[in-house]
This record gives C-alpha cells, structure tokens and sequence, in this order.
C-alpha cells in the first residue's frame, strides 16, 4: 500500500429508491394510503460507495478523507440516472466509471417500510444494472482496478461480471471483499483466497446449503463458518441483523459481536453501512488490521443506520460513530 490515502473501489448497482412509509405491509388486493413518500438514492453498490465515503470523512472537512472511493457501474438516460451520479459526486465519490447507457432505464427498486417495525419489503427492477457486462468491462480493459487496494462487489449486476473481476482481481493482486446479496449460489472457483466474504443469514443458508436455524446457536454459527474457511474464504463474517455479527477468520479469531440496543426506525442500509465501516479498516493493511476491532466498528455504525430513514442520507459521517 503506498504513502497516499487507500483506495476503495465498488463494482455494483445504482438504484433509486421509491420508498412509501406505511402504517402496515399491504395485504393482497388492498390499497393502502402511505404515511409519506421519498425517492432516495440506492442500490447496494451504491449504498456501500457512500457508506465507504461518508464514513471517511466529515460533512466540514469533505476534502480531507481517509480513503478514496470510487465506483463503476450503469445508470440509464433519464433524470433518476443524473441524480445518482450527481449524489455520488457530492459524497466526493470519483463516478468517472459509472456509465449512462443511452434508451436505458435507471435501476430501481420499490420500498415498502412498516413504520412500527421498520420492517421492509422491496422489489427491485435492475434495467442498467443489468448491462453492466463483462463485455462493457472488457471494453475499458479492466484499467479502473490497477492501484485499488480493496474491490467491493454485491450480486445486483450479472453474476458473471463479478466472478470475472474476482478474477482480474487476483490476477492484479487487488483484494476482494464479497457481499453476495441479494443471495445466490456461486461458482466453487470464487472463494478461494477471497479476502472478505460478509453475508447475512439468508446468504448464508443459501450459500452455506444449511438450514437458516443452524445459525442460532454458536455452535452453528462456528460450523458454518468453518465452511467457508475451508473453500478458502480468509475472512468469514455473517450479520444476524438485531442480534449482531458473528465472525471467523483463517487465523483463528472468532467471536460473536451483540448489535447495539437501539430504536429500530428502518434498517435500509443497515447491511451496506456494515459493508463500509468494515471496508475502511481492511485498507489500513494487513498489519493494522485487527478484525475483532473491525467488527465492533462496523457494528455500531450499522445500528445508527437503524436508528434513521432512508439509505445514503441514514449512513452516519465518521464524526457521529467516533
Ligand atoms: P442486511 O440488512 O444486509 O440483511 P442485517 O439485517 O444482518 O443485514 O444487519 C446488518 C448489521 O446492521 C447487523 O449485523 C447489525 O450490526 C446492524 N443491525 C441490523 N439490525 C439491527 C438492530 N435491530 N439493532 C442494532 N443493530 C442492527
């Protein structure tokens, strides 16, 4: 790693959030009259570039940020694209590489969110999200990888698009942090000398091919993630939402992090501000780097995210998690 501030790269979807808040989930056939409405910058690539961003920085200091973040991926031609590129650019986040497709529509996903629980449901159309092909990578030959010190990646642009930059990752020495959401199995090939593997309880199950329940007891929680080590995955960490993370390194160190008791408002990001915390002690390097020390980080900035509406505008600054 050299002298100047890390360097993050997300590879990943942008989407805008058309998020109702309602007094309680729709039954089918029912209309229901919302609470209130916002259209919110999302996507999980996204959520996680500005996780990355604003966990780097303060509001005041936007200049002055601990990593430098940048993100790849494809929006369409319309007015929902401009403004996911532009919210980026005003979280300092470099969207040089974020492509608009002409006659292309913008991802999007449709958000539902209980207002007593918090609860959400969501329906996501990919639209450009999904163009984001190895072809369209091919074509930039891979260049936006060289110098990045951590390439993070989720599952909303074709599967086949991240197995491929898992392995121009590797072929460049750039380490890999996977968050394989929303969940589906992956090629075997992937989780060898994957650095980071972050998964919730869903993607475990479904990834782990366990039963969702294994995970309520420690000791299924150490077996599945023994799993994962032994496909040579070096860092395994599953969140349990409102019970915490558990986590399991190649190393040896394990341990099972209580989420903080706080008053759940809705959890949106909740898993992407997780994603970034951890990601900005990652950079510091293999020395520095202390995972049992990442994970009470990213634990306590993921339950502030809770605490608040909305993705992007929810992720806290490095000032309110110091
Ligand atoms: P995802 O949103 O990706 O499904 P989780 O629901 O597991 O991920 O949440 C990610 C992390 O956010 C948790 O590991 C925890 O740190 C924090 N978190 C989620 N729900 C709560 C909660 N109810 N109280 C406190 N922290 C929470």
């Amino acid at each position: 790693m050299s002298s100047e501030i890390p360097r993050i790269t997300i590879l990943g979807s942008l989407n805008m959030d058309l998020v109702a808040y309602v007094p309680h989930h729709p039954h089918p056939g029912e209309t229901l009259t919302a609470n209130s409405f916002a259209t919110s910058p999302g996507g999980k690539g996204s959520n996680q570039a500005v996780a990355c961003a604003k966990l780097s920085r303060s509001p005041s200091t936007l200049s002055s940020p601990s990593a430098a973040v940048s993100m790849v991926g494809a929006v369409g031609s319309d007015p929902y694209g401009s403004q996911l590129i532009q919210n980026l650019t005003n979280y300092g986040i470099d969207a040089s590489h974020v492509t608009s497709l002409p006659d292309t529509k913008t991802g999007i996903a449709l958000i539902v969110v209980e207002a007593a629980t918090g609860q959400n449901r969501i329906i996501i159309s990919g639209e450009a999200n999904h163009l984001v092909t190895v072809a369209s990578q091919e074509e930039k030959n891979w260049e936006w990888l060289d110098g990045v010190d951590l390439l993070i990646m989720q599952l909303e642009i074709p599967l086949e698009t991240v197995v491929t930059a898992v392995e121009k990752a590797r072929e460049k020495g750039v380490a890999v942090l996977l968050n394989p959401a929303p969940a589906q199995k992956l090629p075997e090939g992937v989780y060898k000398g994957l650095a980071h593997l972050i998964v919730n309880e869903t993607e475990a199950a479904i990834l782990g091919e366990i039963d969702e329940s294994e995970l309520d007891t420690l000791e299924g929680l150490e077996r599945v993630s023994k799993k994962f080590l032994e496909r040579g995955v070096e860092n395994f960490l599953v969140t349990l939402g409102g019970r915490g993370v558990y986590y399991m390194d190649k190393k040896g160190n394990k341990g099972l992090v209580e989420a903080e008791k706080v008053k759940v408002v809705d959890t949106t990001a909740a898993g992407d501000t997780f994603v970034g915390r951890y990601a900005l002690e990652v950079v510091k390097g293999d020395e520095k780097f202390d995972i049992a020390a990442a994970v009470k980080l990213a634990n306590k900035a993921a339950a502030k995210t809770v605490e608040r509406e909305g993705a992007a505008e929810a992720i806290p600054w490095r000032d309110e998690v110091a």
